[in-house]
């Protein structure tokens, strides 16, 4: 079933002896590829991108459909099924992007002129806080298409050709719209450290990508551009100035903390804690990530298994249901194999980004 937008009606043209028209079709025939079902998989992603004429749009005909292809099947997600409520915490953040991004990407004849939004938004801050979720909440909740890779892959992965990624990248999603592009590791496409002998291509790649950065929002399009960083400290002065709004994502509260444990455990049917344990376990955690959290509930999760499969032995004959609920002791154990991936010096240097280059909230 191809890919679609969810509030799409177009059905791509198919003549009925198989063969497609004009661009598309000339495209696949060319794309040289011999093998049946990959000339399948190319044709339906050229057919999804063609216009209602069966015609690919201009700015997509110079691009190499095996690009095009890699975009729509590996960057592209259709349906992001994150929204705000599944994040913890972060009201301030919630609140500020509501304002700033999605209200223009649902009402951009609304957002013009003085109310114009900004072009980027840059969300940095510890690893496992939550950007890639405010990233797909943001595409949830403004019914955009969402777009994500991370730089470091179009760095390494894509060697050489990074650049013209990144033109199918922009180009696709400039014919999604509303689409949202989430870059992660955003700093190592646009560090401010020249690496000796920087490479002529990933010199090619950075302008490329700021060059593509310059056109978003410049017309009525609406895209929205969101890099995602652990250490901004990185980023050179051109590379801020873009990002319009930088967004501090901190580590999560203790209320936060509290409201991961239950949710995890809730959503599987094994919350069985009590409030003053939940506490308990919110107070041994400060400086844990909302990640360190997953992690550490994962680690609990396993202690009624452990000591089941002591008496049992055979894991195939462990009856679910007669399994123990997950105790504190189970998260006091868990706590010494599960520490905190953040240090408080790293801390410190986000929280003196923020104060110098953040957007105040
Ligand atoms: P980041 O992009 O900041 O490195 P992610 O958004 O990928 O982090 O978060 C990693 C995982 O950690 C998520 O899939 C989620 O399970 C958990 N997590 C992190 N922060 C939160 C949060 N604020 N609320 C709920 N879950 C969170």
């Amino acid at each position: 079933v191809p890919r679609r937008m969810p509030r799409s009606n177009f059905v791509p043209p198919v003549r009925s002896n198989g063969g497609m028209s004009g661009v598309v079709g000339a495209m696949t025939r060319n794309s040289g590829g011999t093998d049946n079902s990959s000339d399948e998989s190319l044709k339906r992603c050229l057919e999804l991108l063609a216009g209602p004429d069966g015609e690919l749009p201009d700015k997509l005909r110079n691009l190499e459909p095996r690009l095009l292809e890699h975009v729509s099947n590996e960057i592209m997600e259709q349906d992001s099924n994150v929204r705000w409520d599944d994040i913890a915490g972060l009201d301030h953040a919630k609140k500020s992007v509501t304002e700033m991004v999605i209200w223009p990407l649902l009402r951009p004849d609304i957002f013009q002129g003085c109310r114009a939004p900004g072009k980027g938004l840059l969300l940095f801050g510890p690893p496992g806080t939550g950007k890639t979720m405010i990233g797909k909440a943001i595409a949830g909740e403004a019914q955009a298409t969402f777009f994500s890779i991370s730089a470091s892959s179009l760095t390494s992965k894509w060697i050489g050709e990074g650049e013209k990624l990144v033109r199918a990248l922009f180009g696709v999603a400039g014919c999604r719209q509303p689409a949202v592009i989430f870059i992660d590791e955003i700093d190592s496409l646009l560090s401010q450290r020249k690496a000796e002998g920087e490479h002529e291509s990933s010199r090619r790649l950075k302008t490329q990508f700021l060059i593509e950065m310059e056109g978003v929002g410049s017309g009525n399009e609406q895209l929205l551009l969101i890099g995602a960083t652990n250490r901004p400290q990185e980023l050179d002065e051109a590379a801020r100035r873009r990002f319009s709004k930088r967004l501090y994502i901190p580590l999560p509260s203790t209320e936060a903390r509290a409201w991961i444990v239950r949710s995890l455990l809730e959503k599987d049917g094994l919350l069985s804690l009590s409030d003053k344990d939940v506490d308990i376990i919110c107070a041994s955690t400060e400086g844990y990530s909302g990640s360190d959290m997953k992690n550490l509930v994962k680690e609990a999760s396993m202690g009624p298994l452990r000591e089941a499969l002591v008496q049992c032995q055979d894991i195939s004959k462990i009856s679910k249901e007669e399994m123990r609920s997950i105790t504190l002791q189970d998260f006091k154990t868990a706590l010494q194999q599960v520490r905190p991936s953040v240090s408080q010096s790293e801390l410190g240097s986000y929280e003196d980004w923020n104060h110098q280059f953040g957007s105040l909230l």
